[in-house]
């Protein structure tokens, strides 16, 4: 007989549980808010001040215990002191220090989607739907990079994760075990991006031998040294096993000559790993899909959708030429997952992925490229190449030196005072730049040179932030130079 006591007991708590269940109006009315929050943001994104030094604005958090329940206007309202002024403004045009991106509305609008439907996007059984769209987009990709049949890919959280999952599947194909790690050679450069020594780690394979091999005089993978360094390993009994080469480095842009490494690493069975986390999406572009010519050989691929695509933070992707690559890499099996059937179906993002239970990410990227189709994503790239030549004429007028002339949309440069050390100099600009905050740029060091690093990849970088950036150096170079005269 059931206690009517326990059905009591049941009924008042989810009486009082019901707050987490808003009816229409009160949806509608929390919907209002966010979206003034959101809208004010956006009204003053293009002109505000991108960057105020670390804590200089933020407080505390008024109240960081949870035990009471607070109005959504309270909370926006906090909100506002907190997100706005402190740090970078990394949606803002403004933004051109590492690498921007931006965050697109119509992606915020594809999470607002994924977030209240909840698909679960893990598996094909659980939300055919949710995977057919991540699959479609991983189609997409390996079309950009040119794979034909049998590719296979995951959307990850972005370029770090990436880079990790192409690691491992590479260490799995080639069966690496404990033992052969000391003898086991791994080739990048040092502009490879400080993720992928980070991967290594974290996959095992930390005790592999590491080879940076030397850039040629435009900062690319000199692959005449590549060979010998291979050769050399080979005749010490070592094994050579994985390249990483970069499609866009992030401290000066390069691209590795994909082509020739692709030959080298054919010959010797290395897998190649292709870092395009900030140069992929640039394959939108013809001439730069020639630029990259070799990429479409590579074992696997990471680009960061969040980066080029202009997404909210969290978006990459790793793609694997080979599907089974990737499938043996993560292979799982458990109990309570036996009603899912994964024979002859679509892959599911689970099966391929370090990931089960995932955020329905492609949503956002998905949303806006239905929305907008590709050629506005082009348009915007373009644009960002032009201002970055723009910059560079400018900037050499102002009597800076380029490191190199860029081949993407990231710049190195410093200024050579008449006296004093350059190293100083520099790093004392950019504190006065970083000071005056109207726009962010960062730094970098190139072979023992502290240089500035320019870097346009945000949607909502124009003319404008330039001409900004431009007036910055106009009142804060005179000071700096008068500082060290
Ligand atoms: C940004 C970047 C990464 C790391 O990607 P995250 O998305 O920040 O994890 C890796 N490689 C390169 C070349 C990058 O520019």
């Amino acid at each position: 007989m059931v206690n009517n006591e326990l059905i009591k007991a049941i009924q008042a708590y989810e009486a009082a549980g019901r707050i987490l269940e808003p009816g229409q109006e009160d949806r509608e009315h929390m919907a209002k808010q966010v979206n003034r929050y959101c809208d004010g943001f956006l009204d003053r994104v293009d002109y505000v001040r991108t960057f105020f030094e670390n804590g200089e604005k933020a407080g505390p958090l008024r109240n960081s215990d949870f035990s009471e329940q607070c109005t959504i206007e309270d909370i926006l309202q906090d909100l506002a002191s907190q997100l706005e002024e402190p740090g970078i403004n990394t949606a803002a045009g403004g933004h051109l220090g590492y690498i921007p991106g931006g965050g697109l509305y119509a992606a915020a609008l594809g999470d607002y989607i994924a977030d209240v439907t909840n698909k679960y996007a893990g598996v094909y059984y659980a939300s055919p739907g949710a995977v057919n769209i991540e699959n479609s987009l991983i189609d997409w990709a390996g079309r950009l990079v040119g794979y034909q049949n049998g590719f296979g890919g995951n959307i990850t959280s972005g370029g770090s994760i990436g880079n990790l999952v192409g690691i491992i599947a590479a260490r799995d194909a080639h069966e690496l075990k404990g033992r052969d790690l000391e003898r086991t050679v791994v080739y990048s450069t040092r502009l490879s991006h400080h993720s992928v020594s980070k991967a290594l780690v974290i996959a095992g394979l930390r005790e592999c031998i590491t080879r940076e091999i030397p850039l040629d005089n435009n900062y690319r993978m000199d692959v005449a040294r590549l060979e010998e360094q291979i050769k050399d390993d080979i005749a010490n009994g070592l094994k050579p096993f994985l390249l990483v080469a970069n499609a866009g480095s992030t401290d000066l842009g390069t691209i590795d000559p994909l082509q020739a490494i692709r030959d080298v690493t054919g010959q010797y069975n290395i897998w190649m790993h292709v870092d395009g986390a900030y140069g992929g999406s640039f394959l939108l572009l013809d001439d730069y899909r020639d630029r990259m010519k070799g990429i479409s050989h590579a074992d696997s691929i990471v680009m960061d959708p969040h980066k080029g695509m202009f997404l909210p933070y969290g978006t990459g992707i790793v793609l694997v030429k080979k599907l089974h690559h990737l499938q043996n890499a993560f292979v799982y099996e458990a109990g309570y997952m036996q009603d899912v059937k994964e024979k002859n179906g679509p892959v599911s993002p689970a099966t391929v992925s370090p990931e089960l239970s995932k955020h329905f990410r492609s949503m956002r990227m998905w949303l806006p490229l239905k929305l907008y189709g590709e050629q506005p994503f082009k348009d915007c790239l373009r644009e960002k190449l032009l201002l970055t030549r723009y910059f560079c004429e400018k900037i050499k007028a102002l009597g800076f030196e380029l490191v190199t002339e860029p081949e993407l949309t990231v710049v190195a440069y410093r200024y050579i005072p008449q006296t004093g050390d350059v190293n100083l100099f520099n790093k004392r600009l950019m504190e006065l730049m970083h000071e005056d905050g109207d726009i962010f740029i960062s730094s970098t060091t190139v072979d023992g040179c502290y240089v500035l690093r320019f870097a346009a990849l945000s949607f909502r970088t124009h003319l404008s932030h330039v001409d900004r950036l431009l007036a910055m150096f106009e009142r804060q170079l005179p000071k700096c130079i008068s500082e060290f005269h």
